[in-house]
């Protein structure tokens, strides 16, 4: 029986798996570099070290039962130390290696018969012209590993576009691909365990702003046969990554076209909402699934939710209008226990329960509004 789940990374994911998984009764190992880390914070224990020490990942093996992990950006090498010592990693190596890697990833979901955007690997500068003639501008162009929240990709308009991103980007590997002119962006949750269950969340509808997610409305404003399509492909990536664990997808939608721009092997920011408006939140499946418990499906508690990051502000880490925000009986607030609130970094989130899409929408635009940065510093000094 599993009574100890190892965590690599101690972000805010890891935070909230932790507070489900001790809530279910489970010790909680964290092992993160930073000190004092969103999920350290909870934990019964975090091992402060590089994720690519195998001295510490060996450790955090040897004191747990299982091992996950909150975001997919790991040395590969670490998981598979793990399970070359027998150790139970869950979603496995196997998993880890084709979604970390943005060309592995677009060629299993081809392989699946689900639609990517057209792309192409880039090495050289060569092939970054040979790929924008085949496959034309606009493009994005985007490592192949280690990018997140838009970082490590770049929009190319043009030929000093490309030639400005392919020096930024330092001689990493590279993927070129066709730029997406999508109507909206999906993602959906999805859990799996190694009995073969499967279960689904709602489709949710996503808005980024600047390559970051800044709100997610569930359920999405789509139509029922593009849900269904959604929930299909899912399950068909499920079972063809053979996962054990909570995981991600994100799609486009441009008319009825649907493409698939990337799987997230882990808990994701637009699961946040379920805690709140779900029977089971995508925290609680994720050890329900790593844990060899059964997988049944969730349901809504409301008809609809929005949920808002709040993302720092770069001048002042206090947040203020909060009693004004929870004033509102539909919110509720979600803080990562992050000391400073650096430009765009994600420090929280609120979710706003409604009776459909456009009331819930309406109470968080006034929710958003509420909040703001202070510098605490300047308050002390006045
Ligand atoms: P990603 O890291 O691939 O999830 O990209 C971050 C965000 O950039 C996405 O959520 C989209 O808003 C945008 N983006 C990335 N790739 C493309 C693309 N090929 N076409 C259009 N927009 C894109």
């Amino acid at each position: 029986m599993t009574s100890a789940i190892g965590i690599l990374g101690g972000g805010q994911l890891g935070r909230m798996l932790t507070l489900e998984a001790k809530r279910m009764g489970y010790r909680v190992v964290v092992l993160e570099p930073l000190t004092n880390s969103p999920a350290g914070q909870i934990a019964d224990e975090q091992i402060v070290a590089a994720y690519a020490d195998l001295r510490f990942i060996g450790e955090l093996g040897a004191r747990t039962d299982v091992v996950t992990y909150e975001f997919e950006n790991i040395p590969l090498a670490a998981i598979e130390a793990l399970e070359a010592d027998r150790r139970l990693v869950r979603p496995s190596g196997g998993v880890l290696r084709i979604t970390q890697e943005r060309l592995l990833e677009k060629q299993f979901v081809r392989e699946c018969g689900i639609a990517t955007v057209d792309y192409a690997a880039v090495g050289t500068h060569g092939d970054l012209g040979d790929a924008i003639a085949e496959i034309s501008l606009p493009g994005v162009l985007k490592t192949t590993m280690g990018g997140y929240d838009g970082k490590g990709q770049w929009l190319i308009r043009g030929a000093a576009d490309a030639d400005a991103a392919f020096g930024a980007a330092k001689g990493r590997p590279l993927i070129y691909e066709a730029f997406s002119p999508f109507d909206k962006e999906l993602s959906i949750i999805c859990a799996r365990n190694a009995a073969g269950e499967v279960v689904t969340y709602p489709v949710a509808e996503n808005e980024h702003d600047g390559g970051v997610l800044a709100t997610t409305i569930v359920p999405a404003r789509i139509a029922p046969a593009i849900a269904d399509e959604v929930r299909r492909a899912a399950e068909t990536i499920a079972a063809g990554l053979d996962i054990v664990g909570a995981f991600a997808i994100e799609f486009f939608l441009a008319g009825e076209h649907l493409l698939v721009n990337e799987i997230a092997p882990r808990v994701h920011n637009t699961g946040h909402y379920s805690l709140d408006a779900a029977t089971i939140s995508q925290y609680e499946m994720h050890v329900r699934a790593i844990c060899d418990l059964p997988l049944v499906p969730p349901r809504m508690l409301v008809p609809a939710v929005v949920m808002v990051n709040i993302l720092g502000g770069g001048s002042g880490d206090q947040l203020g209008g909060v009693n004004e925000l929870l004033r509102d009986p539909d919110v509720s607030l979600h803080m990562y226990g992050k000391a400073h609130a650096a430009l765009r970094r994600k420090m929280g989130h609120f979710t706003v329960l409604g009776s459909d899409a456009d009331d819930a929408l309406r109470k968080a635009e006034l929710g958003r509004r509420k909040l703001h940065w202070i510098d605490n510093r300047a308050v002390s000094r006045a």
